[in-house]
Order: structure tokens, then sequence, then C-alpha cells
């Protein structure tokens, strides 16, 4: 390969101010991994009937796939009661974080979210020239008049992730509706509800918010508890003013016609669901409780309302995150830790199978016994 001298094409200066997003870990070379904890992904996999149902259209994979994803929009709408036409599919929810910045902000607009919120929102803000803009929290959870406090005249879209990733903390729903009741109806307020399903008490899924009003967008993903991650699912419920400025700037067939036909398997496979959900929350209290046991050695569990749980360590000393980290490794346990989201005392763990789950935890015992006499 030869280098030229000549000048090479220029990145958009809101290009090069982006980190790529880094993936959680999947393999550690020749070592077997003994849990993958990294990525919130369904430790079941997917439903058996959406595997079924993938298999089965494979055979016509020479087709594009339905452009309008009109039998997955019906779908949707009959489970969750709500107007097919103001559904909108994407190429995971990322892609619908995406397309709601590119269709309400640009150079010189401010884009707006909670500290330690969704690591996409940051990419997704500056790929369209916008300004992230960063609303203080406290102790990993929004804090809505923080929040409020940060719109300005320029402020087109408010981001929250609700239960949020990577602190799986939760705001109620007088909370998210008194935040929404706070913006300018020019601002649009994009509630991403990736982990609904696992929230108790008093939950605003966004739904019917986005029914009521104009500048409400509600994203689900089919990544989470429907366990179809790898391919790249997820939806977006507004009224049809938004609908359509997303529309304009999606792919074509941006949704694979297996993710169609998963996804509706995947819906009707309620006991899937709740399996999963059930031995979620089980084992996410369980966990918590085994990292608050810990405490003597600073270790913390953040509460948490997702399939996950945000622990915390000492700031320094032995029993730190990154050594925390190397050990979990070591035993063949992939966590995330969160140095690359500027979260250097903290490890997230997906809750896993039981199995797993258990693996975790024994994991993170013998690292403390081991550096805390
Ligand atoms: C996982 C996740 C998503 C995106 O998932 P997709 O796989 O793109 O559907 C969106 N928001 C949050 C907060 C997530 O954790």
């Amino acid at each position: 390969m030869t280098t030229t001298t000549a000048p090479a094409p220029a990145m958009k200066p809101w290009v090069e101010s982006i980190h790529a997003y880094v993936p959680g870990k999947a393999a550690l070379g020749d070592r077997p991994v003994v849990a993958k904890l990294s990525s919130n992904e369904n430790p079941f996999g997917p439903s058996p009937h959406a595997v079924a149902a993938m298999t089965e259209v494979l055979g016509h994979s020479h087709l594009y796939p339905d452009p309008a994803a009109t039998a997955l929009r019906q779908a949707l709408a009959a489970r969750h009661g709500i107007d097919a036409d103001r559904i909108i599919c994407g190429t995971g929810s990322d892609e619908l974080i995406h397309l709601v910045a590119g269709a309400f902000a640009g150079p010189g607009d401010e884009i707006l979210y909670v500290r330690h919120g969704f690591a996409v929102y940051d990419i997704a803000a500056r790929r369209v020239g916008a300004t992230p803009v960063v609303a203080p929290d406290v102790d990993y959870t929004c804090d809505v008049d923080a929040v409020l406090a940060a719109v300005t005249p320029r402020t087109r879209v408010v981001f929250l992730a609700n239960p949020n990733n990577p602190t799986g903390t939760l705001i109620p729903a007088a909370e998210v509706r008194r935040l929404h009741a706070g913006l300018p109806p020019t601002c649009v307020f994009a509630l991403d509800a990736a982990y609904a399903e696992f929230a108790e008490g008093e939950y605003e899924d966004g739904l019917a918010l986005a029914d009521t009003h104009a500048n409400v967008v509600a994203l689900r993903t089919f990544s989470k508890i429907y366990g179809l991650a790898a391919q790249r699912i997820g939806w977006g419920y507004a009224q049809p003013a938004l609908i359509d400025a997303m529309h304009r700037i999606r792919a074509p067939f941006n949704v694979p016609a297996t993710g169609q036909a998963g996804a509706i398997a995947a819906l009707a496979d309620e006991d899937w669901v709740e399996k999963t959900r059930t031995h979620t929350l089980t084992w996410r209290r369980w966990l918590a409780g085994e990292v608050n046991a810990l405490g003597n050695a600073g270790l913390r569990a953040i509460p948490s309302a997702a399939n996950f749980v945000l622990v915390e360590f000492p700031e320094d000393g032995p029993a730190n995150a990154a050594a925390a980290n190397a050990a979990l490794l070591a035993d063949g346990i992939i966590a995330r830790y969160l140095a690359v989201q500027a979260m250097p005392r903290c490890i997230r763990i997906s809750v896993g199978t039981e199995a797993e789950t258990r693996a975790a935890a024994a994991a993170l015992r013998r690292f403390v016994e081991s550096v805390v006499p």
C-alpha cells in the first residue's frame, strides 16, 4: 500500500468530534467465555416461535423486505392498542434515535439529555452537526428540574431513556409527564423505552403521551426482552407529522424480512416474554443483593429497573472497578466496564441465566475477598 501526499478528503468537523460507539466485548480470545453479560441481551435467546418464523422466510431472501413493515406495524398496533399508521419501524431503535436527531436538529441546534444517558444520543447529536447538551443528574438518576433548566430556545430534541442505560435508573410516570409539560411544544421529547418491559410500579412508556401530544415520540426495541438483537428491529410511535419527518430520511428497506417475521412471532409468544420478565426481576434483585453485601469494600448496586445492575466501586484503593473488571475477565465473565463512557468507577452486569448470574456474583465476591483482607 502506498500513501499519497495529496490532500485527503476532510471529515466534517462535527463528525471528527464523534467518539465511535464502543460495543460490549463478546469474546475473550482463546479463553472460554463463562458468561457474556455485556450487552443486556435475553439470556434465554429468542422465542422458538420467532426462530421458526425467521427460518421460514429465509428462502425468500432474494426479495426485498416490505419497506413499510405493514404486518409488523399491525401486530404492534393490536398488541399495544395503538394506531398502526403512527408507527415507524427502524434498524434497531438506534436508527430511530438518529432519525429523530436528523429530522429535527442540525448545526446551531441543541440536543439535550441527562448525564450518563444512553451513549448513542451524543453520537446522534454530533452526527447531524447539532450541539449535545448534558444536564446534571442526581445519583445516576434523571433530575427533571436540571433537564428543564438546561432547555434553551435552541433545544430541538430531548432524549430520555427510562429506564436508563447504563444506569438502570427510572423516573416515575408523574416525573416523565412533568418533564414533558415543561418543554416548549417546538421541542421533540424522545422517550426511549428500550427496557419498558422490566419496569415495575407507576411507569410511563410514552405511548399515551405520544397519542395526545404532537411533540412526543416513544421508542421501543425487540433487542432486549424479545431476544432479537441480531435482527435489528426497533419501532417508534408518534403523531403523523413526526412520523412523516422520520420516514423522509430513513433507509427504504430498513428492517430485514427475517426481523419482521421474527418480531411478529415474538410479539405473540407472551409466555416467553413473561418468563424472561419474571426471571430478570428475580435475578436482578438477587444480584443487587449480592453486590450490596460487599458494601464493606465500598461496592454498591444502583437500584435498577432494567435487565442489568450497575455496580459502583470505590474511587480508588484495591477494590476499584478496573481491577474488578480484570478479575471478572480472568474468570471468563464479560461485563461492561464503563470507563469508556466516563464512568471509571462503574461496571454494568446484565442479568444472565441463573448459572451465569451466580458465576458473576461469585467472581465479584472472590475478587473482593482477594483484595480486601
Ligand atoms: C439497547 C438500547 C437501545 C437500542 O437498541 P437497538 O438494538 O438499536 O434496538 C436503545 N436505547 C437504549 C437505552 C438501549 O439500551
